[in-house]
């Protein structure tokens, strides 16, 4: 009840903040003046309706919609192939400028949010997990989700630790409190654990649900050849952090290699799978040939930025959305700015 609580006066806080923001010109005057970077948003899935996932790392449709209605509007949108150009060669930077870029390779991504991108003519990256592309295997917490999901057991043991699932609520925050321990685990640990979930886990139907399904290659390509670019995400969504230097490298290296050969085009970008690297894996990937990865890291691109490391900015639901989830221009307006993460984070 506390951290709702929390949540909804940051909300409220956040709210206020925009509408004074966007009405006394301030963001105008910053947009103009003082913001002379590129901001990089990271999506994930895009999913046709609004319904409650337990896992959050989607937006509705129709929110994003209105997104790119705002973003259209009010902001010049680059390919990220242009804004590394203009950034690496110190280019004068466009007012407000934007990249749209999607992380994993979700199907959804070619369901929902391509046919908008059209619609409104805006270019996007998609970084694509290669291996798992035009296969009817899930990324590991679609797997973890669908054994929670599907389980009728009240709570499970794993080690020491007992995780609820009774309701709904509890599913969402056992669902996270694995993924925790997942992330932390080295592949051959994480599939052991998965192993061990799938046996403790009675009730878990076939594991395929086509909703969590990526890419097919020729939807890969029909989007190309409309103007979409992918990039690198390795091959199977390790933390390149948790898995060793070879392993590393395999991964960075064959996932452009994989592209390449569907695509028959360069592969220029990479995106580090949960924004996890370090000088080591920011070298392999410089010297696998990729011109720029991108991170996780909070924050706006400058022209001396460091193109293996560009910040990125999530976007969720609640960018853009007020209190009873309608949508919030001037939130959004204030949230692609990149103020808020000047004003709230280092
Ligand atoms: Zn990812």
């Amino acid at each position: 009840m506390e951290v709702v609580r929390v949540i909804i006066v940051k909300k409220i806080f956040k709210l206020g903040l925009s509408w004074i923001l966007v009405h006394s010109g301030f963001l105008t005057c910053y947009l103009k003046n003082k913001r002379k970077g590129i901001l990089i948003l990271r999506y994930h899935r895009i999913f046709a309706d609004d319904k409650e996932s337990l896992h959050k790392i989607g937006i509705s449709k129709q929110n994003f919609e209105k997104q790119l209605q705002y973003l259209k509007n009010n902001h010049k949108i680059l390919t990220l192939e242009a804004a590394v150009e203009i950034l690496k060669n110190q280019k004068e930077i466009p007012a407000k400028a934007l990249v749209i870029t999607f992380d994993d390779g979700y199907k959804d991504n070619w369901e929902n949010a391509f046919p908008l991108l059209q619609k409104y003519a805006l270019p996007a990256t998609i970084y694509l997990t290669a291996g798992l592309i035009g296969t009817a295997d899930l990324l590991y917490w679609d797997r973890l989700k669908q054994l929670i999901l599907t389980s009728e057991k009240s709570q499970i043991t794993l080690g020491t630790n007992v995780y609820k699932l009774s309701t709904f609520e509890e599913k969402g925050e056992s669902f996270y409190k694995i993924l925790s321990e997942l992330k932390k685990a080295d592949d051959s640990l994480k599939n052991k654990l998965l192993g061990e979930l799938a046996v403790k886990l009675p009730g878990e139907k076939p594991i395929h649900n086509k909703e969590d399904l990526l890419l097919s290659w020729e939807e890969v390509t029909k989007m190309q050849e409309a103007g979409i670019s992918f990039g690198g995400h390795t091959v199977n969504h390790p933390l390149l952090t948790r898995v060793s230097l070879a392993e590393a490298k395999i991964e960075i290296r064959n996932s452009k290699n994989i592209i390449e050969e569907k695509l028959a085009c360069p592969v220029t970008t990479f995106a580090y799978p949960g924004g996890a690297f370090n000088p080591d894996i920011r070298r392999i990937v410089a010297d696998c040939g990729y011109e720029a990865a991108c991170s996780t890291v909070l924050g706006i691109n400058y022209p001396n930025s460091d193109l293996f490391a560009l910040k990125r900015k999530g976007i969720t639901d609640g960018s853009s959305t007020g209190l009873t989830g309608e949508f919030s221009p001037t939130l959004f307006a204030v949230e692609v700015s990149g103020l808020f993460d000047r004003l709230f984070t280092r």
